[in-house]
């Protein structure tokens, strides 16, 4: 990788940091120049670190951990704190269908049981139909959707 990184940089006359391509000249907080040998906190590749670590910098060691924690889950775009993830429940879902794609309730239990949920599968069903995982195509009887 060319070009250089980012660098978290700390004002020698205010003491916060801001963020750089290569090293700045001008604090964006106060406007003083920037001394040749003002502090690189940390160097990082791509401009998202560089989000985080320039946040982190500002932030009183005490609390450090706890936000990094938040910012690192914000970048994620799947949910993690679901009851049962939607990539499980297709997976159980699908382990219950039969070669059409077709799913029973009566089908479906004894995966959820072999599986140590204990969840209904009538719930479970209609948590995956609300979600757009099943088309209900009879009384009891769905179409999984992949
Ligand atoms: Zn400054």
């Amino acid at each position: 990788m060319s070009g250089g990184g980012w660098n978290v940089v700390r004002c020698g006359a205010c003491s916060t940091c801001h963020g750089h391509r290569g090293t700045g000249r001008i604090c964006p907080h106060c406007g003083q120049k920037l001394q040749s040998d003002a502090e690189i906190v940390i160097s990082v590749a791509t401009a998202s670190e560089l989000r985080i670590e320039v946040a982190l910098a500002n932030t009183p060691e005490e609390l450090r951990d706890n936000l990094r924690a938040r910012l690192q889950t914000n970048q994620k775009l799947i949910q993690q704190d679901e009851p049962i993830s939607f990539q499980g429940l297709a997976q159980v879902l699908l382990s219950a269908t039969d070669e059409k794609g077709v799913l029973t309730a009566q089908g479906l239990q004894p995966a959820l049981d072999r599986n140590g949920d204990s969840i209904d599968a009538n719930d479970l069903i209609d948590m995956a139909e609300s979600q757009g995982m099943l088309v209900r195509l009879s009384v009891d009887c769905w179409q999984l959707l992949e």
